[in-house]
């Protein structure tokens, strides 16, 4: 199959939305990610997301809609809790995911087999335009191959699927860089399965206390059950090896370890100090930019061809929490710790 690439203009996303309305897959913008888009409330279009990204089927994935209104007119969820609402009338437009209990309208295919669906109602101008171009809401996960670093811009998009899906809009550089926050709103407190944009904190700031799932930053036992399918895997990886490395004595371990195959994956304090190839992903205290570059640098580092990378322990604040969720997963786990050895 040929991909398309194509712009924000008027007349492509027309064509756009004629496309997902027969079935079709499209690489879209969004302010977290690009998303890999198919009409949700068709299965086997929403099949074909799974193939193009080989994509484990027990993974559900987010549904995208261009108004509130529509988590009713579609009959997205079953019920639509009061809190959810108060988060939904702060929060969307924008990096926020809700775990409600699904409607009739939900595809299997969509919440893999579960009696949730995940929904969002994404911030980009373009996403929303592809959105009310297709006339349904849109199944969505990150548009790169399953595992692999999400992708940031278009050209991540084409470099992953090129050939597997039908067309991608070219909308830039994602604001945000990382995925969405994720949170379960079914349980009487809710709880975040997935940090990313909006904050625990700023959650708090408008329902009071909420729960932060074990998964989040902990590794799941072997035998426990993910909250969140998506958790579980190895994840957001370059081919390179990563491990994090955590202390104040990081660029010394560093330099100590170097080797031309080796880089560090660090904050812009940091790269002067080091002897290897340093890609920095922010100032310490930034971690806004630390999470816009983080994708695009860990396919950078293996455009470069490293085959292993000494990565900075993010602090977790604020939205340091989500670009350490990322990280840990991309290191598959594997920290060394300077404060004990
Ligand atoms: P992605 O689309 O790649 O951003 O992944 C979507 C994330 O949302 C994954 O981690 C999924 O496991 C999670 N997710 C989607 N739907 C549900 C659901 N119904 N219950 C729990 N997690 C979900
Ligand atoms: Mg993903």
């Amino acid at each position: 199959m040929k991909t398309l690439l194509l712009s924000e203009n008027e007349n492509d996303i027309k064509q756009v939305g004629e496309i997902l309305r027969r079935g079709g897959l499209v690489g879209m913008p969004t302010e977290t990610v690009y998303g890999l888009a198919a009409n949700a409330l068709d299965g086997e279009a929403v099949a074909g997301i799974f193939k193009a990204k080989g994509r484990p089927m027990d993974n559900p994935l987010i549904v995208h809609i261009a108004d509130i209104g529509d988590v009713e007119k579609f009959e997205l969820v079953s019920d639509f809790p009061e809190k959810a609402k108060l988060l939904a009338e702060k929060f969307w437009s924008g990096p926020l995911t809700m775990i409600m209990p699904k409607g009739r309208a939900i595809p299997d295919e969509v919440s893999a087999g579960l009696d949730t669906v995940a929904i969002r109602f994404p911030e980009h101008k373009t996403a929303q335009a592809i959105i009310r171009a297709a006339g349904v809401p849109l199944a969505a996960p990150s548009a790169n191959i399953s595992g692999s670093p999400s992708p940031t811009t278009a050209a991540h998009v084409m470099n992953d699927l090129n050939g597997r899906i039908d067309a991608v809009v070219d909308g830039g550089e994602c604001r945000v860089g990382l995925e969405s926050t994720v949170i379960t709103m079914v349980p009487a407190t809710p709880r975040i399965l997935r940090p990313g944009g909006i904050t625990a904190e700023q959650i708090e700031s408008v329902i009071g206390k909420i729960d932060i799932d074990d998964a989040v930053l902990n590794q799941l036992k072997s035998g426990e059950k993910a909250a969140s399918p998506g958790m579980k895997y190895k994840h957001y990886s370059p081919r390179a090896r990563v491990i994090l490395v955590k202390g104040e004595s990081y660029t010394d371990f560093v330099n100590k370890n170097r080797d031309k195959n080796v880089a560090a994956l660090c904050y812009n304090e940091d790269a002067e100090k080091l002897r290897v190839r340093a890609f920095a992903l922010g100032d310490r205290a930034d971690t806004d930019s630390q999470a816009h570059a983080l994708f695009d640098t860990l396919r950078q580092i293996d455009s470069e061809n490293f085959e292993l990378v000494y990565a900075r322990c993010p602090d977790t604040d604020g939205v340091g929490m989500a670009v350490y969720n990322r990280l840990i997963r991309a290191a598959g786990f594997e920290v060394i710790d300077l404060e004990k050895i």
